[in-house]
């Protein structure tokens, strides 16, 4: 499947970053090595900034506490080593006159009810940020039915919370998930290889919820066991379709299988100090499919991120949370005021994010 997409030293060029090649389910993604907070996007020629203050436009829901737990680090981890931040200034001109087409704050409920997956002295704690849930990494892989953590194997993959393992084992050759551990897990098997998926012990909104390590060198628990917060569910590998050693974890809601995703940043409570964005830009109402969403910290704007909207999948469909209906979002940001900005469009707006919230907000034309 490598071979149909472009190859690695193209990304690497579009991208403007470039370093880490890792693999994930559909293909190779591309990882900023940033420094966190996660600094990615695209070098723009010029350092004036000329944008005009917009108007406040969020929404904020407060959070439960940050569920506690007590992670060591990873023992496999080679000496922690800073890798350089990758800085990137961008450029807002004058005549990218922004436009604010709905501004009533959305009243979304919060649900960071999961832990982080990895150490918290791992070398990646936040999603890789090219590749987030329900994009394509600019149309070169699968939608992505989950969020990477890329870090060396035998990275230990932690119990996000309380929860029973319902399914243990390898997808090679066998359908593992559903109630009946008969449904496929990930796309097709010989997906995901060694997995591992919890069903936590809190529904929501009467809901299971499940959490999915994929790709995992070793399985360190087996079904029926009960994990809390922190326990080691295994080692962080390349098996099934990986191509390199990461995490691919996953949120499921309601049903163990691949048709019942969730965005995960969506239920992973922000790295402490960080807040979470998520927002919906739609057209005439509808979702609009494969947009790049650009980041700016304000003041002045310098870009930090840029992600996609929602593709659309042949099948099975990525999901919109049932309350948002989102279809971008962006991970662990450091509070502060940023600009949002569609590519090729007039939409933007201004959002504050702080620490332990959720903003979300809405852009388009109804
Ligand atoms: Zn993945």
């Amino acid at each position: 499947m490598i071979s149909s997409h472009r190859s690695l030293a193209q990304v690497l060029l579009a991208l403007g970053i470039g370093i880490f090649a890792g693999c994930c389910c559909g293909g190779v993604i591309i990882s900023a090595l940033v420094a966190q907070p996660a600094v990615v996007g695209w070098v723009a020629p010029s350092p004036t900034i000329t944008a005009t203050p917009l108007p406040r436009v969020f929404a904020t829901i407060t959070l439960a506490p940050q569920a506690t737990r007590t992670a060591t680090p990873a023992p496999f981890l080679p000496p922690a080593t800073s890798p350089p931040p990758v800085t990137v200034t961008s450029v807002v001109t004058a005549t990218r006159t922004p436009i604010i087409i709905r501004s009533t704050p959305y009243p979304v409920m919060p649900h960071f009810m999961l832990a982080r997956p990895v150490p918290l002295g791992a070398d990646r704690t936040i999603p890789a940020p090219t590749y987030l849930y329900g994009t394509t990494s600019r149309g070169d892989y699968d939608v992505h039915h989950g969020e990477e953590f890329v870090n060396p194997t035998g990275t230990q993959a932690l119990a996000v919370g309380d929860a029973v393992v319902v399914t243990a084992g390898n997808d090679t050759t066998s359908r593992l998930c559903g109630d009946d551990g008969k449904k496929t897990c990930g796309r097709d098997i010989n997906y995901y290889g060694n997995l591992v998926v919890l069903q936590m012990d809190r529904d929501f909104n009467g809901q299971r919820v499940f959490a999915l390590y994929g790709h995992l060198n070793r399985i360190l628990v087996k079904v029926g066991d009960r994990v809390k917060p922190g326990d080691v569910v295994g080692e962080i590998g390349m098996t099934g379709i990986a191509l390199g050693p990461h995490l691919h974890f996953e949120v499921r809601l309601g049903v163990n299988d691949y048709t019942h995703t969730r965005n995960p940043i969506l239920w992973m409570t922000p790295l402490q100090g960080r807040g979470a964005l998520a927002g919906r830009l739609i057209e005439k109402g509808a979702l609009v499919r494969g947009a790049t969403v650009n980041l700016y910290r304000a003041d002045p704007e310098t870009l930090v991120y840029a992600t996609e909207t929602y593709s659309r999948d042949e099948f099975p469909p990525v999901n919109s949370d049932d309350e948002m209906n989102e279809n971008f979002t962006f991970p662990d940001l450091t509070p502060g005021d940023y600009i949002i900005r569609i590519a090729n469009q007039q939409y933007a707006t201004r959002i504050t994010v702080e620490a332990g919230k959720l903003v979300f907000v809405e852009l388009g034309s109804p």
